[in-house]
């Protein structure tokens, strides 16, 4: 069935998301990610990432088996062929992988960038460079040449990233799943343990048209001992 899943998240601390591309030559180290129009943004991998880690968090804690990510070599459909001996290809993905796909099945889903938005309109170009240092484990002090710089959302400006997760899903269940991890995700970004990035998200489902009790009913059904 098609879905599609409005998510909104609340950024109460200034965030960094590393874009992973050098920035040395501008004097900073850790760029935090913009689009092409110099719009702040979470990039929608890293909310699937999140995403994903919390859903597998979940099912571990419901006892439904799943395969073990990040190792590509025990994910699905290796985990399942190796572990039971599936002989039907169907069966060998496990329920996080059929969400989220593995490094040999797509996603069928679709998760868009997220970007700040206040209500009124997309923020541009509004960021913080702060500067940090590192400290020798061994020794206690601080390096030399190791003071770096970290560009981050305003800490006073706690921005609102707006975006969708569209695409579609086998049943309710998938999507109780969905909304349930959406709901525990807590932090976004580099730097967690500096306090960067506490969020509060936020979701709103689009399609299907689910009351919460029905979404409720469906989680349910993770724990009615019919997962594999
Ligand atoms: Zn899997």
């Amino acid at each position: 069935m098609k879905v599609e899943i409005q998510v909104t998240v609340e950024v109460q601390t200034a965030l960094c998301i590393g874009s992973g591309v050098s920035a040395s030559t501008l004097g900073i180290d850790r760029l935090t990610l913009k689009n092409h129009n110099g719009n702040l943004l979470i990039p929608g991998s890293a909310l699937k990432g999140k995403l994903r880690m919390g859903c597998e968090q979940i099912l571990k804690t419901l006892k439904v088996r799943i395969c073990q990510s990040p190792n590509p070599a025990s994910m699905c459909p290796h985990y399942f062929w190796i572990h039971d001996n599936r002989e039907n290809e169907e069966e060998r993905y496990c329920p996080i992988c059929e969400i989220f796909g593995s490094p040999w099945s797509e996603s069928p889903l679709e998760f868009a960038d997220l970007v700040w938005w206040d209500g009124e309109e997309w923020k541009k170009h509004k960021t913080d460079v702060r500067p940090g240092i590192a400290i020798s484990r061994s020794r206690g002090v601080v390096e030399e040449d190791k003071l770096f710089y970290t560009e981050t959302s305003p800490p006073d400006a706690k921005p609102r990233f707006a975006g969708d997760i569209h695409g579609y899903l086998k049943d309710n269940k998938q999507i109780a799943l969905m909304l349930t991890g959406l709901k525990d995700i807590r932090a976004f970004g580099n730097s967690k343990s500096r306090g960067l990035g506490w969020s509060d998200v936020s979701c709103d489902l689009i399609s299907p048209d689910l009351t919460d009790e029905e979404i409720a009913d469906a989680m349910k059904g993770w724990t009615n001992g019919q997962n594999t």
